[in-house]
């Protein structure tokens, strides 16, 4: 039997962390030219590490190859909006109410509506008013 062979990995110079290149980070955020071109994981980390050394947003979107505008949005994300159901009678509403198990005569009427629309037009939307 063969015997297993090991290879030996330094852990103290290891320069990839799940698919990023460490070093290429590093070279952006200390400018060193010429900048190596990032993944968009690379990208979005380096921005971070940036941001946390108090560096200008343009200088990040500059080093990092993106716009200023992507930049701010990496840093602060808006407020998830709620999402918004259509309310009865529609023929989402009716959906709900049959994955509910409820029974609403309004949104049976708009369901049988849209089908009957969907036969007639291709398309169980409402046209537009
Ligand atoms: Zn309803």
């Amino acid at each position: 039997m063969e015997p297993t062979a090991y290879r030996y990995v330094s852990t103290t110079e290891t320069t990839t962390d799940d698919d990023l290149d460490l070093i290429a980070i590093e070279r952006v955020i200390n400018n060193s030219r010429p900048l190596p071109t990032l993944t968009p994981a690379e990208q979005r980390i380096t921005a971070h590490l940036m941001h946390q050394d108090d560096v200008p947003i343009e200088e990040i979107a500059a080093r990092v190859g993106v716009a200023k505008s992507t930049v701010s949005n990496w840093l602060n994300p808006g407020p998830k909006q709620p999402r918004q159901l259509k309310p009865c009678p529609s023929r989402a509403a009716y959906l709900r109410h049959r994955a509910a198990g409820e029974d609403c005569e309004p949104c049976r009427r708009a369901n049988a509506a849209a089908d009957a629309r969907y036969r007639r037009t291709g398309t169980g939307r409402q046209p537009a008013a």
